[in-house]
C-alpha cells in the first residue's frame, strides 16, 4: 500500500532533518523519529559485489545498517548510503521485498545465530537492484541530500559552497 503513496519530501517535512547531515546524525535522528534501534556499522567487501550499503533487520528487532568501508571514507557518500538504507525503514519496507531480502531471509531462517555482519556479507554476494523498494529508498536518499545541501547553502555561504561541492560529486552506480 505504501508503494503508491511514499513521498520522501512529505516525510522529511514532517520529521525534519538533523543539521549537519552526516550518516551518524541521520541514524540518530531517525532512531528517535521512528522509535527504533538503528545500529550503523562499516564493513569491508560490500562494494566488491557492487553494494554501497545494506539493511539487515535482526531477529533482535534492531535495524543494522552496513556501509562499505570505501564509501564510508567519504562523508557525503557515507551520508547518502545511510540515507538510502534509512529510506527502506522510513518507507516501511518489508525487508523481504528489498532486492537483497530473499538472501537475508534465507540465511536468517537457515542459520538463526549468524551475526548480522556475516549475513550482510553473504547477502552482498548475490543480489539484483531493480525493485520499487530500491527506487523508493534511492528517492528518499536523493531528497535527504538535496534538502541538506539547500540547508547548508541557507545557513552559511562558505559552508554551503563547500557542502555543495562535496554533494555535487558524482555518487557512482553503487547499490544498496
Ligand atoms: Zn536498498
Amino acid at each position: 500500500m505504501q508503494r503508491d503513496t511514499f513521498d520522501p519530501r512529505r516525510v522529511l517535512k514532517q520529521v525534519g532533518l538533523p543539521y549537519p547531515v552526516t550518516a551518524e546524525t541521520l541514524v540518530d535522528h531517525f532512531s528517535v523519529a521512528l522509535d527504533r534501534t538503528i545500529q550503523l556499522d562499516v564493513i569491508t567487501g560490500l562494494s566488491r559485489a557492487g553494494w554501497c550499503g545494506l539493511w539487515v533487520l535482526g531477529d533482535d528487532n534492531i535495524d543494522y545498517l552496513f556501509i562499505d568501508a570505501g564509501y564510508a571514507r567519504i562523508p557525503a557518500l557515507k551520508a547518502q548510503v545511510a540515507a538510502h538504507e534509512l529510506g527502506h525503514i522510513v518507507a516501511g519496507h518489508d525487508q523481504s521485498a528489498t532486492s537483497e531480502g530473499n538472501v537475508i531471509a534465507l540465511l536468517q531462517q537457515t542459520f538463526p545465530h549468524l551475526p548480522p555482519t556475516v549475513i550482510a556479507r553473504a547477502a552482498a554476494a548475490r543480489s539484483t537492484y531493480d525493485t520499487p523498494e530500491e527506487k523508493e529508498a534511492e528517492a528518499f536518499a536523493t531528497a535527504v541530500m538535496s534538502m541538506a545541501a539547500a540547508e547548508a547553502r541557507r545557513s552559511s555561504g562558505a559552508t554551503g559552497r563547500r557542502a555543495e561541492g562535496v554533494l555535487g560529486h558524482p555518487l557512482g552506480g553503487g547499490r544498496g
